[in-house]
């Protein structure tokens, strides 16, 4: 069960992936994490890839591209794993469609969770983040017992820049830009699942293991 998760920033994915490698027993991997272990297990990707970002660049798609090879290939993916956060470009997708197919493998589902630019827009705008502590909240979601107070430590919570409408919009922009491509890319290849992620995450979920298989 090899999975990759497309859909806007905002749409859910993370969270779905979470519970898609909670049910299936198989690792939930994000590039970051990726770049993380290796930097700190200094290996040799690990070391290239801090060379670039140390100067502030982004690491080439070839490389991103060697670690997530690297990694989908540890014995803990070997019934499968979740993609999330790669591919982000039609460059990287290619990169892994080839650098799977020179090790005999291929990905089994990409699943795309799809949600109306408005409705992102709306859900971040909800979003409340404690000045003191960091602690999230939604005014809908997950409101905190007091308005506008943290529960964890009684300082302000506030929206944060990264949630202002402008910036969901500058992000939503970049993603139909590189992103979205994508959707066509897998389609073409017979593997793009589509879910309608304004449903409940509960329902979101029920419809990705209705298409998974139990
Ligand atoms: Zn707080």
């Amino acid at each position: 069960m090899k999975i990759i998760m497309l859909g806007a920033p905002g749409a859910g994915k993370g969270t779905q992936a979470k519970q898609i490698a909670d049910k299936y027993g198989i690792p939930h991997i994000s590039t970051g994490d990726i770049f993380r272990a290796n930097i700190k297990e200094g290996t040799e990707l690990g070391k290239k890839a801090k060379t670039f970002m140390d100067q502030g660049l982004l690491v080439p798609d070839e490389l991103v591209c060697e670690l997530v090879v690297d990694r989908i290939q540890h014995d803990d993916c070997k019934d499968g794993f979740v993609l999330d956060g790669f591919p982000r470009t039609i460059p990287q997708a290619e990169a892994l469609t080839a650098a799977l197919e020179k090790i005999g493998s291929n990905i089994d589902f990409a699943l795309d969770i799809d949600v109306p630019d408005e409705n992102i827009i709306d859900r971040m705008s909800g979003r409340r983040a404690c000045v003191n502590c960091g602690a999230t909240y939604h005014v809908v979601n997950i409101p905190p017992k007091e308005e506008g107070i943290c529960d964890r430590c009684g300082h302000e919570i506030v929206l944060r820049d990264d949630d202002k409408p402008e910036t969901v919009k500058k992000r939503l922009e970049v993603y139909h830009a590189q992103t979205k491509p994508l959707i066509d890319y897998y389609k073409n290849q017979n593997i793009l699942k589509s879910i309608d992620g304004t449903q409940p995450m509960d329902t979101v979920f029920q419809v990705i293991v209705n298409i998974l298989g139990a």
